[in-house]
């Protein structure tokens, strides 16, 4: 048997709708890049949510951890930051259902507004709607998400750099959160603010203050 690592990456195309969405995303001019971690807490605490219902009929999903936690972890050497839960995580398939289309109809209005709308004015509209987990690719050159869906003893590594492919592959087990989602932004140049503490303790004050699972900021040891 092959080890994980050893099997090679397959590569995948977005659709289309998401292609267009990501190309908008990194050439929008659009300012106010700090909500991608408005949406990436966002959907680490809806994981969290859905491990918690889960595990009334599944009460094994939790195991001996059922604390919900959120996790950013900063790396200014590296110029990554992660943010990483514990929560229901995704298998091969829900990782290339849920970040390779555009199955939501929050997006899809987004997407029709945009068409239909005069030039320019697709910035603002990234600010009135949630454009969710693509909205990363504002800030990141490379987006590694590695999930291990809770009660399975497999994980995968889902990986692009947003401009028309994506990479699924095996993910070294021992590498990966007990369970969860960990999606690692390797920041671009200008990005690069995100590695500090005070501006993360700050958007997160400001913008995810009311999510109901507790957040902790940790700095990698470089
Ligand atoms: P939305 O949150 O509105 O559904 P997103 O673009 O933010 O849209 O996320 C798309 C989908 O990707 C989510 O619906 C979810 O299925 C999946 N997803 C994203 N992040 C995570 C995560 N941390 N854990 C589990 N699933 C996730
Ligand atoms: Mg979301």
């Amino acid at each position: 048997m092959p080890t994980a690592a050893e099997k090679p990456a397959e590569s995948h195309v977005f659709e289309a709708d998401v292609a267009r969405l990501l190309h908008m995303m990194v050439h929008s001019v659009y300012s106010d890049k700090d909500v991608f971690l408005r949406e990436l807490i966002s959907n680490a605490a809806d994981a969290c949510e859905k491990l918690r219902y889960e595990s009334i009929e599944t009460p094994s999903l939790s195991g001996s951890d059922p604390e919900s936690r959120i996790t950013l972890s900063l790396d200014e050497e590296r110029r990554e930051l992660s943010v990483e839960d514990n929560g229901i995580g995704m298998s091969r398939e829900e990782l290339i259902e849920a970040l390779g289309t555009i199955a939501r109809s929050g997006t899809r209005a987004f997407m029709e507004r945009l068409e239909s709308g005069k030039a320019g004015e697709g910035a603002q509209l990234i600010g009135q709607f949630g454009v969710g987990f693509y909205s990363c690719f504002m800030v990141a050159e490379r987006v590694d998400v590695v999930s291990r869906r809770a009660g399975s003893d497999e994980a995968w590594l889902w990986s692009s750099d947003g401009k028309g492919n994506y990479s699924v592959s095996p993910a070294d087990i021992a590498e990966a959160p007990p369970r969860g989602t960990r999606i690692l932004l390797h920041l671009t140049e200008e990005a690069k603010k995100y590695t500090s503490r005070w501006t993360i303790e700050q958007i997160v004050k400001e913008q995810s203050g009311h999510v109901p699972v507790a957040i902790s900021i940790v700095d990698k040891p470089g």
